[in-house]
């Protein structure tokens, strides 16, 4: 996918740093913080969304939990606590069709979201 903006992120063909690259997924600070901490995990392979996951992501989804992980602990909040989601679709509010779990912390959260 040439024409994607997170494939060409995740595959370091743009000046973006990756703060975690495996064979499998990439990570990297978003653009538009929303939280001290704010990262975007991407697989490598392009995904639109959440609906195009299927049993043989199971290796890439433990991946990416796992990744998750371990920048919360890199980053001093995987004790005061985080947030790993993925909007999908229109009204969850997703703007780039490449799946991508945004890591959200450092500051406590609202629940519902808006
Ligand atoms: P979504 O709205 O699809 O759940 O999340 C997309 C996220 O990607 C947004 O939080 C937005 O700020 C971020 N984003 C969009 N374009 C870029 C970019 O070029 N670089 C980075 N680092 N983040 C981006
Ligand atoms: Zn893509």
């Amino acid at each position: 996918m040439d024409d994607c903006l997170f494939c060409r992120i995740a595959k370091g063909a743009l000046p973006v740093e990756l703060i975690y690259d495996d064979e499998l997924v990439a990570a990297f600070r978003d653009i538009n913080p929303q939280a001290p901490t704010h990262i975007l995990i991407v697989p490598k392979v392009h995904i639109p969304d959440v609906t195009g996951l299927g049993a043989e992501h199971g290796p890439l989804l433990a991946r990416i939990m796992k990744v998750a992980t371990e920048l919360a602990q890199r980053e001093g909040i995987a004790e005061t606590g985080f947030r790993l989601l993925a909007n999908t679709g229109p009204d969850a509010g997703q703007t780039v069709p490449h799946l991508h779990f945004h890591l959200l912390g450092g500051r406590v959260m609202g629940w519902p979201p808006g």
